[in-house]
């Protein structure tokens, strides 16, 4: 059966990771981006050229229209989706003390809202009940959603939190619609999303004290969420996956 897959936020970092290694595994790729077109071009073109089938889709997930229109163009060019990846996120600001409710609202929108409204329009294109065929969801959560962060970016692991939740409810909602939803939490990650915050110099300072003696490579989450989306993993579902070298 062909294979379809849509990565959110697949232009850089975890998801450009996840789409580069769905490609390898045999995935028609689509990579989803929101600003960065040259980026999702260069994601793409890695992938047909170890011979695999990819094509860009713009929309920011966080906008339901967008998000409609994005599934609907997926729909015409290569058929309906059989996996999903919810990757797309960002991290702002700092502390509580400096919040306001419209960054709030904007870190709720692209972090959770997306993942539900993604989610949505997967679920009516692989269940059962709907004429489909299964298919697979991954959450790209993080282990802050469990740990509150690092004494920062509470509002940030709060978003975790709910994805998290949202995976082990949304799980038990389509399991009878032969869907799968897992999640992986990643510790720190070698991606652009530090960059605000100190990039390589936070990556090399917070790295050597995981237990594992490193910050993570975008390539050790991909390799899992390829996995749980793979029928090697059929029987997990509703799981929390840390990715975090121990720590
Ligand atoms: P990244 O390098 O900053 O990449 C973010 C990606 O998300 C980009 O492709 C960006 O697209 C896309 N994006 C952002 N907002 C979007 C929106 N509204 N609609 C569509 N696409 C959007 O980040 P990353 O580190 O790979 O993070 C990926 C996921 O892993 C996030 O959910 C993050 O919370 C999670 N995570 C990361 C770490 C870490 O240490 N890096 C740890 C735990 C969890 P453009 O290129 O077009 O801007």
């Amino acid at each position: 059966m062909a294979k379809t897959v849509l990565v959110t936020g697949a232009s850089r970092g975890i998801g450009a990771s996840v789409a580069t290694l769905a490609g390898r595994a045999g995935y028609t790729v689509c990579v989803n981006y929101r600003e960065r077109a040259d980026k999702a071009a260069e994601v793409v073109a890695r992938i047909e050229a170890a011979g695999g089938r990819a094509a860009a889709f713009q929309a920011d997930v966080s906008v339901e229209k967008d998000v409609v229109r994005m599934f609907e163009e997926v729909d015409a060019r290569f058929g309906p989706v059989s996996a999903l990846v919810n990757n797309a996120g960002v991290m702002i600001a700092d502390k509580v003390v400096d919040m306001d409710a419209d960054m709030l609202n904007r870190l709720w929108a692209i972090n959770v809202t997306s993942c539900f409204l993604c989610a949505r329009e997967a679920i009516r294109r692989m269940s059962k009940s709907h004429n489909g065929s299964g298919g697979a969801i991954v959450n790209i959560s993080s282990i802050a959603g469990k740990k509150g962060g690092r004494g920062e970016r509470v509002h940030y692991a709060a978003s975790k939190g709910a994805v998290n939740t949202m995976t082990i409810g949304l799980a038990a909602e389509v399991a009878g619609e032969g869907i799968r939803v897992n999640a992986v939490l990643p510790g720190l990650v070698d991606t652009d999303l530090h960059e605000p915050f100190g990039g390589k110099e936070r990556i090399d300072r917070i790295g050597p004290t995981i237990p594992l003696g490193r910050a993570g490579l975008p390539d050790d989450v991909g390799a899992a969420v390829v996995w749980l989306l793979s029928d090697e993993a059929s029987f997990i579902t509703g799981a929390l996956l840390e990715i975090g070298g121990g720590s």
